[in-house]
């Protein structure tokens, strides 16, 4: 049979998409994983706090970062809180964290494509 060569039977372009996203997907997942390791070994605290999270010691995280542009809310790993209601948290990070916190684990928001 013909049009198996792969997953996206659709034209190259899609499939090419398809692939790029996946391997960012898992380049950042990746890195947050080896992050946590290189803390566990680092500090010697075990990192998962909770539903396989760090735990915020493990990560240095304060309230109130004092290096301009590097605040949780610069970080490609901070949510927004849903409401004025509700924190902010991390995707890495365990708990509810400040906007203006920072952490060992800060990584910076990709820019957008020009
Ligand atoms: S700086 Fe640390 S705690 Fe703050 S959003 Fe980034 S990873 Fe999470």
């Amino acid at each position: 049979m013909q049009g198996r060569s792969g997953p996206h039977p659709g034209n190259g372009m899609d499939r090419n998409q398809s692939r790029g996203m996946s391997r960012r997907g898992a380049l950042r997942h990746s890195t947050a994983l080896g992050l946590g390791a290189t803390i566990v070994w680092a500090t010697g605290t075990p990192a998962h706090a909770q539903a396989g999270k760090l735990a915020k010691d493990a990560v240095k995280y304060v309230d109130q970062g004092d290096v301009p542009g590097k605040d949780c809310d610069d970080c490609m790993h901070y949510i927004a809180p849903a409401s004025v209601h509700d924190p902010a948290t991390c995707r890495i990070v365990d708990g509810a964290i400040s906007p203006h916190g920072h952490c060992i684990a800060f990584t910076p928001k990709p820019k957008p494509a020009p």
